[in-house]
């Protein structure tokens, strides 16, 4: 079976959001402080449609339930991986994610977060938050009980192409100025360390300090997954990632490539240029998946694309 699903993107407001999602990628988008681009997700906060016309209708959510063939009858309540677009014009929470464990136990059987960032482009003096300086927890929950902020957070430079992973238990904060693509496991489960003293509607957001203790692995380690770049054809493959809920690649097709797919299903988000996948047109800004045991496909045109698997 050759099967290739477009999918409808779900946008969502955050206060930390902007207006690239339409100036950058064209997309329509409901306000100016659009900070999410759910591109891929049968996540039941932003179950994104289907627009092949065969599948009128459905979601990726209900297909997941009703044509689990699709996904190479994979086992799992839900569609695994979740892949965004994030615009952040301003900083987002300093946050962690807990592991599947944590998860299942604290938040409903909900799963745990591992995610990773390719960055899109960003402001030239753009930083992000990865890690913290504190050796113990007791010395973490001081520095948070003493607002000391600036010493505990790790800030780092960010440059246009880096890619970071996240594993659950490390903080983290995606900066202002910094527009990314996530590719993470289908889970909205974050523990918010400190909001900058927002507000939103009047209120700060929630904040859950003893979960972030809990969940925070201390001390942190830096550890940047190893790239390594094939060519095959017209293509030239980086494999940003492999960890225990997906492998992410980037792609950039200057002419015609022959690519194989194997695997239960492949998420392709096309980033620039325009081309086609075995005939089908695709251009900056779609996002598609590439059904189970798809088998051989030809790549043809001018583009970039992440792809990830489960
Ligand atoms: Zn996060």
């Amino acid at each position: 079976m050759k099967q290739i699903l477009r999918l409808k993107p779900i946008f969502q407001d955050k206060i930390w959001g902007g207006n690239r999602l339409n100036t950058v990628f064209g997309y329509t988008i409901p306000t100016e402080t659009t900070g999410e681009c759910w591109a891929i997700s049968g996540h039941p906060g932003g179950d994104c449609r289907i627009e092949n016309p065969e599948f009128a209708g459905e979601t990726l959510g209900s297909l997941w339930n009703t044509r689990r063939d699709l996904f190479g009858s994979m086992q799992g309540d839900t569609f695994p991986l979740l892949i965004k677009i994030i615009d952040a014009k301003d900083d987002l929470s300093i946050q962690v994610h807990p592991d599947d464990a944590y998860a299942n136990a604290h938040e409903n059987g909900s799963l745990g977060k591992t995610e990773c960032w390719y960055v899109l482009d960003c402001d030239p003096d753009a930083t992000i938050v990865i890690g913290h300086n504190a050796s113990t927890k007791e010395e973490m929950a001081q520095m948070i009980r003493e607002d000391r902020w600036d010493e505990l957070i790790r800030k780092i430079p960010v440059h246009k192409g880096d890619f970071f992973q996240i594993d659950p238990g490390c903080v983290h904060a995606i900066k202002g100025g910094t527009l990314i693509l996530e590719t993470q496991q289908s889970s909205d489960v974050t523990y918010r360390f400190y909001d900058y003293g927002r507000l939103q509607d009047g209120k700060p957001r929630q904040l859950h300090i003893a979960q972030s203790l809990d969940v925070t692995t201390v001390p942190f380690h830096a550890d940047a997954p190893e790239q390594t770049v094939t060519t095959k054809d017209d293509a030239t493959i980086t494999h940003l990632v492999t960890c225990r809920y997906y492998s992410v690649y980037r792609a950039v097709v200057k002419g015609t490539a022959a690519f194989s797919w194997d695997k239960p299903f492949v998420n392709v988000s096309i980033l620039s240029g325009e081309g086609t996948l075995d005939g089908t047109p695709v251009k900056k800004g779609d996002h598609l998946l590439i059904c189970a045991d798809y088998g051989d496909m030809t790549v043809s045109g001018d583009l970039e694309m992440i792809y990830s698997h489960v």
